[in-house]
């Protein structure tokens, strides 16, 4: 078996950032990034994408490009974890030892939630801006619709990006009031959530544009079936009793996001909790009965945002408490929960929502957070994809400094050097 001193599973946005972190503090360091997929997506972008302000290209590099200098890309897929044992497991059954782990796979869209929908996806006026290759037609057939009805749903939290089902419905709503069809559709936004936004101090401007569009909210209205062909979704309608009944809806317009959970090879590991996210504690990032384990990004159970804005706060703080872990002591930096959703209410104008571990806000400016601003537009459009590429995957931390606790004493022995 090949041996490194870090390995991380997955190389998305988590993945490269943390690698960047930790050769930023020590560039000698072995680490294997094991990640299967050719291209690397800036999924932020997409919402972009579906409101025909960013082409698709975009948002897509070569992973090649985005995997940190100096790591060593293991092109293939995790399928198991032998924490005891400190290997993973290869899907060709080979198996990789580390003497630390880093734990970052995302999360896995589940199409096959709802009923249905996976047949229709990219036709029938059905799509996601979820999907890569689905954002452009989203972009397509809000062109198209001049009259009916248009629903955009959001599944049970959490989801990647909670603000994305809501940020697609205003961005196409403001597109139909400048063509002056938006008084010939019928808007109606379906939740299985009870709240507009989990941040309360956000809910009153994101009302303003409900109201200025027109749109229906649905609470506890939850998407279980569609039949593209007959454009016709069936919802899960729960009351406040807790009763729930099926309520069916006609559509020409449906923007659906899929439920949304650990992948299933995280969600049978033992490195799993009962929800099947990965274990770790809120603060440090490691795995409290592994101690050898951290995680970050979307698969992780911490209760933050699940965002890109996320990983460029956790990423330097697994990156010290790894490197102190190698050393022999325990893990110093803590993650606030810090995560960011740039709510595009409008083209042009963005609701800058950040916030903490218990929807403390964190704003980045001086400035009044729930204001919709022009600046914050420019931010997301102009800025966001440089920051992420070119600062985050790059290990460059803009404004990313964690807190440090007191030194703490390591509950586990340190993992013994690689003997190469
Ligand atoms: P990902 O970036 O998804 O990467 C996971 C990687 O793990 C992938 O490359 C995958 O191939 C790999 N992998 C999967 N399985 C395996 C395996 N078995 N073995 C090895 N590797 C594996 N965030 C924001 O901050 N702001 C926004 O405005 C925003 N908007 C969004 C809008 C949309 C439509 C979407 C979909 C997301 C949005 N996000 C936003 C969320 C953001 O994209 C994610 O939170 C972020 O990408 C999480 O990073 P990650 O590395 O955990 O997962």
């Amino acid at each position: 078996t090949q041996r490194y001193d870090v390995v991380v599973v997955g190389g998305g946005a988590a993945g490269c950032a943390v690698t960047a972190s930790l050769f930023k503090r020590n560039p000698e360091l072995r680490i294997a990034v094991i990640e299967p997929r050719e291209q690397h997506y800036y999924q932020p972008g997409w919402t972009l994408v579906g409101a025909g302000v960013f082409d698709r290209a975009r948002t897509e590099r070569p992973m090649a490009r985005c995997i940190p200098h100096g790591a060593h890309w293991i092109h293939a897929a995790v399928a198991g974890f032998e924490p005891e044992q400190q290997r993973v497991v290869l899907e060709d059954g080979n198996r990789i030892s580390y003497r630390a782990l880093v734990v970052c796979p995302g999360l896995s869209l589940h199409w096959d939630g709802i009923e249905g929908l996976r047949e229709t996806l990219g036709k029938n006026g059905v799509t996601s801006n979820y999907q890569f290759e689905l954002a452009p037609y989203t972009w397509q057939q809000v062109q198209n619709l001049r009259e009916g009805r248009a629903l955009f749903t959001q599944p049970a939290m959490p989801i990647k990006c909670a603000g994305a089902p809501q940020k697609a419905m205003y961005l196409s709503c403001d597109w139909w009031l400048k063509q002056a069809v938006l008084a010939q559709i019928d808007v109606e936004f379906c939740s299985a959530g009870a709240v507009l936004f989990g941040v309360a101090a956000f809910v009153p401007p994101l009302m303003q544009y409900v109201e200025r569009y027109g749109a229906q909210l649905n609470f506890n209205t939850d998407l279980i079936a569609v039949d593209g062909h007959a454009r016709r979704a069936w919802f899960r309608q729960t009351d406040a009793n807790g009763e729930s009944r099926t309520i069916e809806k006609t559509f020409d317009f449906l923007h659906a996001v899929p439920p949304q959970r650990a992948p299933e090879f995280i969600r049978q590991s033992p490195l799993a909790g009962a929800d099947g996210w990965l274990e770790a504690d809120h603060e440090t990032l490691r795995h409290p009965r592994f101690g050898n384990v951290f995680s970050l990004g979307d698969v992780c159970a911490a209760p933050n945002a699940k965002t890109a804005a996320a990983v460029r706060k956790q990423a330097p703080v697994v990156a010290e408490n790894v490197l102190a872990l190698l050393a022999g002591r325990g893990p110093q930096a803590i993650y606030d929960g810090y995560g960011s959703c740039p709510l595009t209410v409008e083209r042009g104008k963005v609701v800058l929502a950040e916030f903490g571990y218990g929807g403390k806000l964190l704003p980045t400016f001086p400035l009044d957070p729930t204001v919709p601003r022009r600046l914050a537009w420019d931010l997301k459009v102009k800025m966001m994809p440089g920051i992420y590429f070119d600062l985050m995957l790059r290990g460059r931390e803009w404004l990313a400094e964690p807190r440090h606790l007191p030194h703490q004493p390591l509950a586990v022995e340190a993992p013994a050097a690689c003997d190469f």
